[in-house]
């Protein structure tokens, strides 16, 4: 197993830790990024403000253990995300948000936001927005798992993808533990969110990514006071991908031409976000 503590960083005057990617490890199937916030409270301030920013080539997946956000994107939806919901956004060829603590909130917030990068023959497909409510849940002796993405011990997930994946959300109550069966062709990552777990006699810390190569058939965790731990996995992606800013892209090329619409409202590219008070998000002056 590899351990790679998460670096922190900061994403307006939220706190994060950002565990992908790394440069010892990009990709985890086709997961791509993972920032984890809070858990925090909060009264006046709105910790979570993400002003409208573009993707492309990418699917956003927002996952709550505590709190709510508010999603508005170009395809013209607003939703609230709260926690066991999942929000998953489908950039495709062009999609812009915004990501923001709603006006009406709890005063608390704590979850990660993880993107999947799309393979070259999904990478120009329309955008799509989703929202699940219902995810299959596992029951298990010692707690639950939600099937957030992909299929996991028979359940599988209503979310739309586009390569073999899974991602779920383990929980294990107290002293526990639980079994699950993987796939043997997927690589796999555990990152813990709550507590503190084990895992084949090694113990898991919340904010470090554990990475497990393809072969494994099934996977033990325990937890002697409770945890919650991500399963993040799928078949190691295949193509060779470039990242900027919130960009995936097969080139260069295409990096530079999705700046250049940003900048400049292409017509017929991101569209606008409605609702979101105050500017867009800009690179800048960074030179790719
Ligand atoms: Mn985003």
């Amino acid at each position: 197993m590899q351990s790679l503590p998460a670096h922190r960083s900061v994403l307006g005057s939220l706190d994060i830790r950002r565990a992908l990617p790394r440069r010892e490890r990009r990709l985890v199937g086709p997961w791509c990024f993972l920032d984890r916030y809070g858990p925090l409270t909060f009264s006046e301030a709105k910790p979570m403000d993400v002003a409208p920013h573009p993707h492309i080539g990418l699917q956003t997946v927002s996952w709550l253990l505590d709190g709510e956000v508010l999603h508005r994107d170009s395809l013209g939806y607003e939703s609230v995300i709260r926690p066991g919901e999942l929000n998953l956004m489908t950039s495709g060829r062009g999609i812009a948000h915004s990501e923001e603590t709603p006006r009406s909130n709890s005063g608390v917030l704590n979850g990660v936001q993880l993107w999947v990068a799309l393979p070259s023959a999904a990478r120009g497909m329309a955008p799509a927005f989703a929202h699940h409510a219902d995810l299959p849940r596992i029951e298990t002796k010692s707690g639950r798992v939600r099937v957030i993405v992909g299929a996991l011990g028979g359940s599988t997930s209503p979310a739309a993808v586009h390569s073999p994946i899974v991602g779920a959300d383990v929980e294990i109550v107290g002293n526990g533990s639980v079994e699950l069966p993987l796939d043997a062709s997927f690589e796999h990552a555990l990152f813990v969110t709550a507590g503190e777990a084990a895992c084949e006699g090694e113990t898991l810390i919340p904010d470090v990514l554990y990475y497990l190569e393809p072969g494994r058939t099934d996977l033990q965790l325990s937890s002697r006071a409770g945890a919650r731990i991500l399963l993040l996995g799928g078949a190691p992606f295949g193509e060779s991908i470039f990242m900027w800013w919130n960009f995936v892209a097969g080139s260069h090329e295409e990096l530079v031409a999705a700046k250049l619409a940003w900048d400049d409202r292409a017509e017929g590219w991101f569209g606008e976000v409605r609702g979101y008070d105050g500017p867009r998000t800009s690179p800048g002056l960074s030179v790719l």
